[in-house]
């Protein structure tokens, strides 16, 4: 039997390793240089925009739901077309989630559905780049008014829309490095925001709210070695370690995006005459960075071709159940029902492997697997 093939991995070159072998025989491990460095790259690719790194996607999405300071009695607009973490770092802070529906045609957050949403106690209004398509920022940022405006770039790191690098348009854009992501640190993440306020307060609550500036503390004649905390912070330092292995990764993510593409392109025009699939759309203004191939199976027949592909080796997965079908929002009395498109199009999405390193025999294989099928 032929290998089995995942539905997204990671790409590590030798050049990777031998970034991190370096770090491991200097004195720094954790908050070091590194950190600096990959915190300037990412700015980089954010048109501008200053960077915090974090240990993951989940952490940078808890980073920036505290530096826009929400809890009880404030409300986020957001996607269920995601992983639920968009969702559950603001549910941790206190504050109430408010799902808006998606475009039944990307998946993305869809505009009217978050302006009906949208209330007096909304205090961040949250897209999801599904799959590295991003957002409709522009109309988004004049939906969100007096709210903050988030964008959950797990998925999208170096896509642009309208021409703008994400990263550069929403006040807090948050970014994954999980292997299967764009690019990877193993575990990590960041946060970037081109407001010097949110940035102190993301830069806070990753290092425990520690307060070291003597201008800002109360008690600053304590000594030379004292610091204190004014709002409570977490741990989510990224160690220098990972910090190199992002900044080597982020080199590469210009080929990274090109293969992507390729492979996006050889399914769409493999595919596009099946009866029985929709292939991913693209709106004008959009330049996607593919993180997932988001088939779409109609007629009922999803859940036959997630087991046919399976049946031959190929590791198809499913993104995502709306995030309020999990029991810990139902049991909050969300229902299902709720946001119907986001619902169908869980219904049948079903997404095909897709990560740098997969060759064209690969995409072959897939394609001939799901044409045997029809
Ligand atoms: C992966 C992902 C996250 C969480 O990132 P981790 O690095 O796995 O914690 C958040 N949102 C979306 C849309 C994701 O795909």
């Amino acid at each position: 039997m032929a290998e089995f093939l995942p539905y997204g991995r990671q790409s590590v070159s030798e050049e990777d390793i031998e970034a991190v072998a370096a770090v491991l025989r200097t004195d720094w491990l954790t908050t070091g240089p590194e950190v600096d460095r990959f915190e300037a790259g990412l700015a980089e690719h954010a048109g501008g925009t200053p960077a915090v790194a974090v240990t993951s996607g989940t952490a940078a999405l808890h980073v920036a739901y505290a530096a826009a300071g929400i809890g009880p009695g404030d409300e986020v607009v957001t996607s269920p077309m995601t992983f639920v973490a968009t969702a559950s770092t603001a549910a941790l802070h206190g504050a109430k989630v408010v799902f808006a529906d998606v475009d039944p045609e990307t998946g993305l957050l869809d505009v009217e559905a978050a302006r009906a949403a949208m209330t007096s106690r909304t205090k961040v209004l949250a897209a999801v780049d599904y799959a590295g398509h991003p957002a409709a920022m522009d109309e988004l940022r004049e939906v969100a008014g007096e709210a903050l405006l988030l964008e959950d770039a797990a998925h999208s790191i170096g896509a642009s829309w309208q021409g703008r690098p994400v990263g550069s348009m929403a006040d807090l854009t948050t970014f994954s490095f999980f292997p299967t992501k764009n690019l990877t640190t193993a575990e990590g993440g960041a946060v970037v925001t081109p407001s010097p306020e949110l940035l102190e307060r993301a830069r806070g609550f990753r290092n425990h709210g520690l307060v070291r500036d003597k201008a800002r503390q109360r008690f600053p004649d304590e000594g030379p070695w004292h610091q204190e905390v004014h709002e409570f912070g977490l741990n989510y330092r990224l160690p220098d370690v990972l910090c190199a292995l992002g900044s080597n990764q982020l080199k590469r993510l210009p080929s990274f995006v090109k293969r992507r593409a390729e492979i996006h392109a050889r399914y769409t025009a493999a595919l596009s005459d099946v009866d029985g699939v929709r292939t991913p759309v693209v709106r004008p203004g959009a330049e996607p960075v593919w993180h997932l191939y988001p088939l779409r199976v109609l007629d009922g027949r999803r859940r036959a071709l997630f087991e046919h592909l399976r049946g031959e080796g190929i590791g198809v997965q499913v993104n995502y159940i709306p995030a309020y079908w999990h029991p810990v929002f139902e049991d909050q009395g969300y229902r299902r029902g709720l946001c119907p498109n986001a619902e169908r199009f869980y219904a049948e999405e079903l997404s095909l492997p897709m990560f740098p390193d997969l060759r064209d025999e690969d995409v072959d294989r897939v394609i001939t697997a799901i044409r045997a099928f029809f």
